[in-house]
């Protein structure tokens, strides 16, 4: 499909930084199914990163996630799955390029500021997972 998940973490969120990425995300031209600011549990955050559940950083994610809201976001754009993990850049901070959103906002390895899925089938696993059908636009 053309849609991408996304989701502001905790840094983010924290830091004052939503309306600045929101502006970067649609002025990349992502047109914006769903939105909502919410609050992962920690059962919430142990499912959506179960992919991650034997890695060492596992528990530290899950604390991270869960530590206060995040932003949630359905996104449309052709390949957006692809030109949306451009536009945010490498998963560490230090190797992600001149103005990703990654590069501007995020910290660290861990805290790094955005979460975008990396297929087709995750977008919409994880879009349906904080979003119902009903507020999909
Ligand atoms: P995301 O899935 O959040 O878009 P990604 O696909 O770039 O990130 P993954 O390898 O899927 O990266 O890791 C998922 C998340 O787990 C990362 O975004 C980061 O927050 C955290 N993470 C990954 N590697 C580490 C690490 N070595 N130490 C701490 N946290 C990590």
């Amino acid at each position: 499909t053309n849609r991408t998940f996304t989701m502001l973490k905790p840094d983010a969120v924290e830091n004052g930084h939503t309306g600045a990425i929101l502006e970067k995300i649609n002025a990349a031209g992502f047109r914006i199914v769903a939105l909502k600011k919410t609050q992962m549990t920690k059962a919430d955050a142990e499912t959506f990163y179960a992919v991650h559940n034997e890695r060492p950083f596992f528990g530290e994610l899950v604390e991270f996630m869960t530590r206060g809201p995040i932003v949630a976001a359905i996104l449309e754009k052709d390949n957006a799955v692809d030109d949306f993990r451009t536009l945010i850049g490498a998963t560490n901070p230090a190797d992600a390029a001149e103005g990703t959103i990654r590069k501007l906002y995020a910290t660290s390895m861990g805290e790094n500021a955005v979460h975008g899925s990396d297929s087709d089938e995750n977008a919409e696993i994880e879009g349906n997972f904080h979003f119902s059908g009903r507020e999909q636009f």
